[in-house]
Parts: structure tokens; sequence; C-alpha cells
């Protein structure tokens, strides 16, 4: 049996329901907050992620899924590995290349290395092709007959060979009139390196600047939901295949997408997110990572405190402790968390404009009563997190406790060749969202209220009609089928966990009245049609 790969899995019913209630939710709520939809593509140049989330990142240098997509034909292998091969047959002449240039699909026209210029007439016409097919052959055909018409005064011909040259193992056809000839080698180029998207920000802001979105001048507000990649030791929570909802706000620095407003909304809106799904018992943590001005001064300071210290710990850090001293505050390895819990903390390094940044956040969210924890080891995995960075976790879900997490990346679009854009945005992993209202018990989702049971020979289509009218007052309701036997509906009605089951007879449908019974107690009433909504809400 083929089964999903390791780290994917299948979503499906019920659960697709409530992945499609928590996508409807952000959808609204975002929506309220002027966000509007981005789609980007899952896979990009793998030197975006190099350069936007940063080389040392563990996701970068451990878990992205990247290959060197497929590979081209490069005419220039070809050309030169026929020339090498035939060098003490032919040479070629550069001026004459220039008079057959514009004669496509003739890529050579090559003279014999012996005899005088006059007895040197052009001797082949050569094409070089990744295949020879019918089409080839012909073009070069065609090719060769304009090229004797047009040019035919200023190059020395004399009925030239046609030859299509294409690498060995390569379709081709049998042609009387051009001669084939197959290459051994290789004869391709890796066009790029690619790679599945592991995080959709930089994917967003390489769409920002691409498309110019800067230039209105306005803030940006956009939002995202799909699929992530990252090669992770697969558990509960944790996928190599995941689903994120994110949103971004960036834009240039003229219209405010620097203030702490921005931070302090984003946060606001991930807070209406969560009670409109549902979830509660979420802590948020809450951290100041500073900027590119005083974030050199804070690595010197890990640097010199890791110095002493760096032997006794991971050889990741040994290695971070030179790189990129930050990510060492990323460590999950148990026996190096003493040293990091001593090392120097960020908050003392913060320059005047950060500190001041990071109060106003936090007065902002006072004030919209947002209850949070300062945590100052939260500098999250990725390079491009600048001043406020921001993690909710569940109690709920164990080790992987990070529902979502995010912050200010005011850097980024220069990181990666774009104008200054600061923004703010934040990732929430909708695995662990979806998990967590799970472990919640909370029951989201509109039950199946009632289970239609037509009840007789050509009762199905007054079954589906009173299932339509229910489900137009946005009632959920379900419908047997009037070949199963009334035991086996009943049944079905149970396991579905309909509340009712409403029986359409012949009867029920001559008096427009229904026998509803209340599946638990067992109890059964006749409702008239006008009356059955109301009887089912109550
Ligand atoms: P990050 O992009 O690393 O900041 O992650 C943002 C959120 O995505 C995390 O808080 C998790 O909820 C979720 N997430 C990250 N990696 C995974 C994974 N491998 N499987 C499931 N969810 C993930």
């Amino acid at each position: 049996m083929i089964k999903a790969v390791r780290g994917t899995r299948d979503l499906l019913p019920p659960d697709t329901e409530l992945w499609n209630f928590v996508e409807r939710k952000v959808r609204e709520v975002f929506a309220r907050y002027n966000y509007h939809e981005i789609r980007t593509p899952v896979f990009e140049s793998t030197e975006l992620f190099a350069r936007g989330v940063g080389e040392e990142t563990d996701i970068v240098s451990k878990e992205m899924f990247t290959w060197e997509d497929g590979e081209r034909f490069s005419k220039a292998k070809l050309r030169e590995a026929w020339l090498r091969e035939n060098k003490d047959r032919v040479f070629i002449d550069e001026m004459d290349q220039v008079l057959v240039a514009g004669f496509a699909p003739i890529d050579l026209a090559v003279y014999p290395t012996d005899g005088s210029r006059v007895d040197r007439p052009l001797i082949e016409l050569i094409s070089l092709r990744p295949q020879a097919t019918e089409a080839d052959v012909s073009a070069l055909i065609d090719a060769s007959k304009r090229l004797v018409t047009e040019r035919g005064g200023m190059l020395a011909l004399k009925a030239p060979l046609l030859r299509i040259v294409t690498p060995a193992g390569a379709r081709s056809v049998n042609s009387t009139e051009v001669e084939i000839t197959q290459l051994a080698g290789h004869f391709f180029e890796s066009v790029q390196p690619l790679t599945l998207r592991p995080e959709n920000t930089a994917g967003v802001v390489r769409a920002y600047i691409e498309h110019e979105m800067g230039r209105s001048g306005l803030l940006q507000k956009l939002y995202y939901i799909g699929p992530q990649f990252r090669r992770e030791r697969p558990q509960k929570g944790r996928y190599r295949q995941f689903y994120q909802i994110g949103a971004e706000v960036i834009g240039p620095p003229s219209a405010g997408s620097e203030l702490p407003i921005r931070d302090a909304e984003v946060l606001d809106m991930l807070i209406a997110l969560l009670h409109a799904v549902g979830l509660t018992g979420w802590t948020l943590y809450l951290n100041s990572v500073g900027c590119v001005h005083c974030r050199p001064a804070y690595n010197q300071a890990l640097r010199e405190a890791l110095a002493g210290v760096k032997d006794q710990m991971c050889g990741d850090c040994q290695r971070r402790a030179e790189t990129n001293p930050l990510r060492v505050l990323d460590c999950k390895v148990p026996a190096d968390q003493p040293i990091i819990e001593k090392l120097p903390k960020i908050a003392d390094y913060l320059d005047e404009g950060c500190r001041e940044h990071f109060a106003q956040v936090r007065a902002m969210l006072d004030t919209l009563e947002v209850p949070y924890q300062v945590n100052e080891r939260m500098v999250r995995g990725l390079d491009y997190y600048t001043r406020t960075t921001f993690e909710f976790t569940h109690g709920e879900l164990g080790s992987q406790s990070a529902v979502l997490g995010g912050g200010r990346y005011d850097g980024l679009s220069e990181q990666i060749g774009g104008p200054k854009a600061p923004g703010i945005g934040f990732a929430i992993g909708e695995d662990r969202l979806v998990l967590a209202l799970q472990a919640q018990q909370q029951q989201a989702l509109a039950p199946l209220k009632a289970f239609i049971i037509p009840l007789g020979t050509g009762m199905n289509r007054h079954a589906l009609k009173l299932a339509r009218q229910l489900r137009a007052e946005r009632v959920t309701v379900d419908v047997s089928d009037e070949g199963f036997r009334l035991k086996k509906s009943f049944e079905t009605a149970e396991k579905l966990g309909a509340t009712f089951a409403i029986l359409v007879g012949g009867n029920e449908v001559e008096a427009d009245a229904f026998a509803v019974k209340r599946l638990k107690s067992g109890e059964q009433t006749t409702v008239s049609r006008a009356e059955l909504l109301e009887y089912l809400e109550g």
C-alpha cells in the first residue's frame, strides 16, 4: 500500500469542517481590519530564503526542501563538444556565422580544414537540437533553402550537407535529407536552485517588491492561508507539510509602517481571531529584539559571554557563537539551557528608539487590556526580526506549544533587494490551532441537527425538499434514502450524532406534518412544516 509520506497527512471530514470554520473566521475577522488576501507560489528561488530568513537559521541550514530545478539543454555545451570532436575535419569562419545567424535553426556553418579557399565551400549546415523530430528536420531544410536564395552570393555554398546534432539517447527520426548525429556527453545545465517555501513572509515581501506595491504610498495589509514545508522530525503538532495563516502589514515609512500602533493593531487582530474561533487559555509572550543599530552591541556582548562557555555547548551553538550569536538563544538542547539563561539580556542593550517603540506598543496593549508576558529570551528562529517579536502558546499542545509567532521585520525588504519597507506580521500554525480547538473540545461547529428519513417509494424528493427548506434556514441536516430499512436509517442518524430524526412518509406529506423523534430521549411528536424550524431550534 502506498501511504502518505512521513510528516505529511490527509485532512479528512469531519476534521476539514473545523479547518473550514477556522478559515472562514480568519477571512471575516481579517476583512474587518482591512486586510486583503495574497497568494504567492509554494516554491521560490532558494536565494530568497537564504537571504531573507538567514543562512544560520535552523530553517535554512537544516530544514528546507531544496532541489536543482530540472535541467535545460545547453546548446553551447553541445556546440563545443561537436567542434572538439570534428576539429581535424572542419573549422568555422566567424564572419560566415554572422551571415547564417538569421536562418534558425541553423547554428553552425562549417568548412573543411583542407583545400584552397576556392575549393573550400561550406560543407555542412548544422542545427544543434535537444532532439531531432520531423519538425526539426523540415525546419532545417527550409532554412537551408532560404539561405541559398538570400545569402548564396555571399557564402561559398556548394550543396552543403545538412546535419542535426543531438545528445546521445535523444529522440530522433530517420531522414534521407538530413544527417543526424548523436554525441555522448552531458549537454545540460541546471537552471536554478528552488525551495518549497518554509514560511511565507519572505515570499510576500518578494511579491511586494516585484509588483511595486509600495508605490501607492499606502500600507499594504495582506494575509495568506497555505501550506509550508520544513524537513523537521515529525511528531504531534510538527509536520513536514503544515499550514500557516499569516498576515503582513508592510509599506513605505511615510505610510506609518514603522509605528507602534501597527504592532498593537496586529496583536489586537490576533486576539479578535482567537476569540472568534473560540480558543481560550492562550498566553502571549512579547519581546523586543532591537534593530540594526543596537543589535551589534548585543551580538558583541553575546560573543564575549559565549567565548568562555561555548566549549561546553552543542556543536550548533559553538558554530553560531561565531557566526550569528543571537541564534544561540533558539537552541533547544537541554544541557545548554542553564548556560543560555545566564547570557546577557537583549533588554539591557536596546537603544533609545527601540526602548521607546516597545514601551508604546506595551502601553497600547495595556489600554486594550491585552494580557501578555515579556519574555526576554524569545528571539524567534528567523534572522529578519527587528524590534517587537511575539508568540502565543497554548497549554493543550504539549511540547509543540507555540500556536503562532510573529514580529517586525524593518530591514527585510532591503535585505532582498527592495526599497525601504518596514513591516510586521505573524504566522499561525493552523494545524496546531485546530489541534488546540479539538483538545479544548469546543464544539465550534454546528452539529447535525436532523437526519431526514424518507419512508417508502417516491419519498426521496419530498425528503430533499424538506432538507432544502431547513438548510435555507441555516439548519444542518442530512438525508437518508427511501430504500433503506427504518432501523438502518435510525442507526445512521445516531452514528452521525444527529439530534433529531424526521420521518417523511406518505401520510406526513399529505398532512404536511412530520414525525420528529428526539434521538436521545426517544420522544416523538408530530410537527407541522410551518412549526418545524421553531421546534428544532427550541
Ligand atoms: P515560524 O514560521 O517558525 O515562526 O512558525 C509560526 C508557527 O507555525 C508556529 O508557531 C507553529 O504554530 C507553526 N509551525 C511551525 N513549524 C511547524 C511544523 N513543522 N508543523 C506544524 N506547525 C508548525
